[in-house]
């Protein structure tokens, strides 16, 4: 049992660096201490995996050190990713600009990467718990459910706290504080938010519906889709403010992001004075959402009786309708985890943690959060093809 690496999860990133690293003549063993490889790669983009984005940039990612991800992400570019699953024959679409999903299956880039890393020659452990991963003479002994194994580089790609019913853990984080790493805080992003109870009871019948938004936070904004659920707010423009949210942070939607909406209900108070205000709302959202808002906020009646200060009333409400989420739905919904080891003890090149040479971090480990849309992926796919290529 002689290996030059033991990689530590067997997901996007582990995969990854495990085919590059063997395919440069290293003898890679990848350890996954569930029994299924790459469970998020299977569950992601509704079964048909979101594998990239064509605009992936560093502009797509959240760190404390935002040029941290530039250098990978140059060297291992979307068009790269997408030159392998071309090469494997994997059929794709873009669906929102820029997003490329499988046409059949998420299980078609597990695939890709478990052929990879068969055809390179790496060794893959299923259900292998980690116990200890301890600093030799000469580098690193990891002590498993089976066995020790004594290797020269070990790659930590473990990934982040979120499903921890798929086999999540924090382990990556108690690696590097072991070796003395720092770790920023960590939340859950990419998450829904839940609701005040009172605002909840009024939206919960709405569960379903969704509504084209503009949606900010903290300096941050996205135009995409709100989904209303039964617990609170979802859908893509959620899940990317979620990133920028923290605790007690107001957020702020704009219902009708394409809508000059005081000049257009001027126009309306003339041509249809008599016209309820959320028979007009109707026009542009589902007409149980405009009847709900306008209950909720107290515009009832007939927009010829609304004077121009009251139509600023409803203006600020449907364009700047100010929502305190309650909290999020945490780690159990959140598709990745914001924050995580510290890039300033990380190689923007190896990912080699300086203090300790011969261990490496990658993935979603790292304080290093991208966007919805396939970023995430291609970060794994970049720092695990970076990585591969020095351990
Ligand atoms: C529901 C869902 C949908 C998603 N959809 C998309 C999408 O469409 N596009 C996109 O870009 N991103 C998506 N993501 C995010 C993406 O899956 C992650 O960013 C990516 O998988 C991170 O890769 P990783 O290699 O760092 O970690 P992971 O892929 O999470 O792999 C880590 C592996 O390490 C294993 N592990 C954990 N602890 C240990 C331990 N102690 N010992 C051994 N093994 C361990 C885990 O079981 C896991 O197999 C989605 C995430 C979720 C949860």
């Amino acid at each position: 049992m002689n290996y030059d690496v033991v990689i530590i999860g067997g997901g996007a990133s582990g995969l990854m660096c495990a085919a590059t690293a063997a395919y440069r003549g290293r003898k890679v063993l990848l350890l996954e201490h569930t029994k299924k490889i790459g469970r998020k790669i299977l569950m992601s983009g509704g079964g048909r995996c979101n594998f990239t984005h064509l605009h992936n940039s560093p502009a797509n990612f959240l760190s404390d050190n935002p040029h941290f991800c530039k250098s990978a992400l140059s060297r291992f570019r979307a068009a790269d990713f997408v030159e392998l699953v071309d090469r494997h024959g994997i059929e794709y679409h873009e669906k929102t600009p820029g997003q490329l999903f499988c046409n059949e299956s998420s299980k078609e880039i597990l695939q890709l990467l478990l052929t990879e890393c068969d055809w390179a020659g790496v060794e893959i452990m299923t259900e292998t718990s980690v116990f200890e991963v301890e600093q030799g003479a000469q580098g690193y002994h990891v002590r498993t459910s089976r066995g020790q194994f004594d290797v020269e580089s070990v790659v930590i790609a473990s990934g982040g706290l979120s499903i921890p019913n798929g086999g999540a853990t924090g382990f990556a984080y108690d690696v590097a504080e072991q070796f003395g790493l720092k770790v920023t805080p960590r939340q859950a992003a990419l998450v829904p938010f839940t609701l005040q109870p009172d605002l909840l009871e009024h939206l919960k019948p709405l569960s379903g519906v969704s509504q084209p938004v503009r949606v900010s936070c903290n300096g941050m904004s996205f135009s995409e889709n709100l989904l209303l659920t039964h617990r609170g707010l979802s859908g893509p423009a959620i899940l990317q403010i979620s990133s920028y949210w923290h605790a007690g942070d107001e957020i702020e939607i704009d219902l009708l992001p394409q809508l000059a909406l005081e000049d257009w209900l001027k126009e309306q108070r003339q041509q249809r004075p008599k016209a309820e205000l959320r028979t007009l709302m109707a026009q542009h959202m589902t007409k149980r959402l405009a009847q709900t808002l306008c209950e909720l906020w107290g515009f009832e009646g007939e927009v010829g009786q609304y004077s121009n200060a009251r139509l600023q009333e409803v203006v600020q409400q449907f364009k700047h309708w100010r929502v305190k989420p309650s909290g999020t739905e945490g780690y159990r919904t959140a598709e990745v985890t914001l924050g995580g080891i510290d890039t300033n003890e990380i190689s923007q090149k190896t990912f080699e943690a300086k203090k300790a040479p011969g261990l490496f971090f990658i993935g979603e480990c790292l304080d290093v959060t991208g966007h919805l849309g396939g970023h995430n992926f291609q970060w794994a796919w970049a720092s695990g093809f970076c990585a591969g290529q020095f351990v």
